[in-house]
């Protein structure tokens, strides 16, 4: 009879030897998985493009699009276009034209519209030294103050998110053209680089979906 007990402590003890093994082994499996996926490289062939991106890629002409490949992007650089009123697609259409030699991966319009220059796995012509971890967005402004319009601010919001969701990137990631490496503190995008509070608030909202 204590014989029998004896057995039965020993067959819970070892249940529950047996329970704990399973437990750390099955959370050694979810860190490796988890550190599999994040080790991975971005591909960015693997992103899946919402309905609101316009891919309307410009000519490869080697100034405005050198067809030069990007390396790891580390940082998302947000410019203004310094041309008050001008849309998306007249900015776009200017990068295709023979007179630009400037490009970027993105354009932001006054109504919110999101048109795609370049491909991601190709450099802009936007950021100095930047062009080649970076990817760009040219944002419309209505007016001289750089101010974007409401529209516009929230699309590129929104775009930014999309980005650092895909580049695995924080809203510290998101720079001014101003901030760039070789850039000089070029007063870029304007608005932003003159209120720098309207510009922490800017990536608090991109923080605040991410
Ligand atoms: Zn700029």
């Amino acid at each position: 009879m204590a014989k029998g007990k004896r057995k039965r402590r020993k067959t819970k003890k070892q249940r529950e030897a047996r329970a704990r093994l399973v437990a750390i082994i099955s959370i050694i499996v979810i860190i490796g998985c988890g550190w599999l996926i994040l080790a991975r490289p971005v591909n960015v062939d693997e992103f899946e493009y919402p309905e609101w991106i316009s891919q309307q890629f410009i000519k490869k002409d080697g100034h405005s699009r050198t067809g030069l490949k990007t390396k790891k992007i580390r940082n998302i650089v947000v410019h203004y276009t310094s041309n008050p009123g001008s849309t998306a697609q007249n900015n776009r259409d200017y990068f295709n034209s023979s007179q630009s030699v400037v490009s970027s991966h993105f354009v932001v319009g006054l109504e919110g519209e999101v048109i795609q220059c370049l491909p991601l796995s190709e450099q802009s012509s936007a950021s100095n030294r930047r062009n080649v971890d970076t990817i760009s967005i040219e944002v419309c402004h209505p007016d001289s103050t750089g101010e974007f319009s409401i529209p516009s601010y929230n699309a590129t919001v929104k775009l930014c998110v999309w980005l650092c969701q895909n580049f695995r990137l924080d809203a510290e990631d998101i720079i001014r053209h101003y901030d760039c490496e070789g850039a000089d503190h070029k007063l870029c995008p304007k608005y932003y680089v003159e209120h720098p509070k309207s510009w922490e608030k800017f990536k608090g909202y991109v923080d605040e979906r991410l």
